[in-house]
């Protein structure tokens, strides 16, 4: 190290280290022609979804050893399979798309995380085998061509539950932090089969909010303040899983490694990320 500059951010840190940053694609639900649900009160959950994908973009870019990238950054349509592919294409450790619930009911409220039913992910599965397109692409780090049917099958499957395992893993630490600010609309990770979760190897969940169709809940979702609280609620579950289960040749795998040699603090600047 001599002859370098004195070592001044973590970021100084990671660079020099040749670790990679976790890139969070977020997905700011709905856009353009697709308004969304409608408020109570007239509010579009397009645009909501958008100033809270963006604040937690910004808090995420805030955040050493995180990147942040959105699949829209303004108000247009995005078809639901693109959003997970640009996900994809942009080597994310995780995907996370915003939305806004709605109810008949006017009471209905809380946020909710959900993730890929274990019947979406094995139709798509099946789906994602049988596209010539995809059947060369990489699942897992293992080129799937060239491989016989049953074997990229294999693979494929091994791949998805290794995903969705740790889909769930972190829907739940999300789902933690959302309790902490205020009651959740139900107690438990949910489990759907949306389109935009199907990624075959990038962990994903979809976040409602809040209940855009109840007044007092639409109030606080046009609020910046809650905008903000929310997207640290998320950031907060994010960094948590990646603490646990820190990814290879990310800070966040340093970190982990500074902590078992008990040196956490004085080697890295301390604390978590
Ligand atoms: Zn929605």
């Amino acid at each position: 190290m001599a002859g370098q500059a004195p070592v001044k951010t973590v970021e100084d840190i990671a660079r020099r280290a040749g670790l990679r940053p976790l890139v969070i694609a977020i997905d700011a639900g709905h856009g353009g022609q697709d308004p969304g649900a409608r408020g109570a009160n007239g509010s579009r959950e397009k645009d909501i979804t958008l100033k809270v994908a963006r604040e937690l973009a910004r808090q995420v870019n805030a955040t050493p050893g995180l990147k942040a990238y959105l699949t829209r950054d303004s108000d247009f349509f995005i078809p639901l399979a693109r959003r997970y592919q640009l996900a994809r294409q942009h080597k994310a450790d995780l995907f996370v798309s915003i939305h806004a619930d709605a109810f008949s009911s006017p009471t209905a409220r809380g946020s909710s995380v959900f993730v890929l039913s274990q019947r979406g992910a094995s139709s798509q599965a099946a789906r994602w085998l049988a596209d010539q397109e995809n059947a060369a692409d990489l699942v897992g780090g293992v080129r799937l061509q060239d491989k016989g049917d049953t074997l990229a099958s294999v693979l494929l499957d091994l791949s998805q539950s290794a995903t969705m395992k740790a889909s769930e893993d972190m829907a739940g630490q999300v789902l933690a932090g959302l309790k902490r600010l205020g009651k959740t609309h139900k107690n438990d990770v949910e489990r759907a089969n949306f389109v935009v979760l199907r990624s075959p190897d990038v962990p994903s969940m979809l976040v409602e909010t809040a209940f855009i169709s109840n007044p007092d809940e639409e109030a606080r979702l046009n609020d910046p303040a809650h905008q903000a609280q929310l997207a640290r609620a998320i950031l907060d579950g994010v960094t948590g899983y990646f603490s646990r289960q820190p990814p290879p040749g990310t800070l966040y795998a340093m970190q982990a490694e500074a902590r078992r040699a008990g040196s956490a603090g004085a080697t890295y600047g301390g604390g978590q990320p």
